[in-house]
């Protein structure tokens, strides 16, 4: 039995998730973001253990056959998953957990943790995600291409979920996530 809130953060690569995470963050120091593991190659500037746990694609298998992760999916190539010990330790102590996923992680969370809380992040259209893309650093084009193609996909989905903020004005769009996950109508458990 859980007694914290689990929230999942949606949307497609390159709209805005971690820095609107890194802000409310900054706001509420308390809430905890969970640190995944991926098999990508670390962006200039990330950090091990920070952004991410970098891993070999047969440490993250090893993961994955140890049910060390509560989700997994591929995404544009690599492997993504949400380590699942530190996740139960937080929600067994009352904390907030955020984990910042796509689609399909999102959903096989959804399928543990009915009640989560669960957002989707749109762009203000496809041209500007691509230009915001585009625009960051390290991901070769067919990076970018399956990047954009997973969006479309993704963006389909997005009635799936409790919440859509759309990230066209930024303070907007924080304002916007810090009132959904303060309302307090939702509880996981
Ligand atoms: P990026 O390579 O841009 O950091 O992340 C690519 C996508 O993987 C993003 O949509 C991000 O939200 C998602 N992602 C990051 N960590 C995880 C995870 O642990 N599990 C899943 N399913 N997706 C993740």
């Amino acid at each position: 039995m859980h007694n914290g809130k689990l929230i999942i953060l949606t949307g497609p690569s390159g709209v805005g998730k971690g820095t609107l995470l890194r802000s409310l963050r900054q706001r509420h120091p308390e809430l905890y973001l969970s640190i995944s593991a991926t098999t990508r190659t670390p962006r200039s500037g990330e950090v091990d253990g920070q952004e991410y746990y970098f891993v070999s694609r047969d440490r993250f298998l090893e993961m994955v056959e140890n049910g060390e992760l509560l989700e997994w999916a591929e995404f544009a190539g690599n492997y993504y998953g949400t380590p699942r010990v530190s996740i139960e330790r937080q929600l067994d102590r009352g904390e907030w957990v955020i984990l910042e996923i796509e689609l399909e992680g999102a959903r096989q969370v959804r399928r543990c943790f009915p009640d989560a809380l669960s957002i989707f992040v749109l762009p203000p259209s496809l041209e500007e995600l691509e230009r915001r893309l585009r625009g960051r650093n390290g991901d070769s084009e067919s990076a970018i291409e399956r990047r954009l193609q997973h969006a479309r996909e993704e963006i389909a989905a997005s009635d799936e979920f409790d919440v859509r903020v759309v990230n066209n004005d930024f303070d907007r769009a924080l304002q916007q996530l810090e009132e959904t996950v303060f309302s307090d109508s939702v509880t996981s458990r």
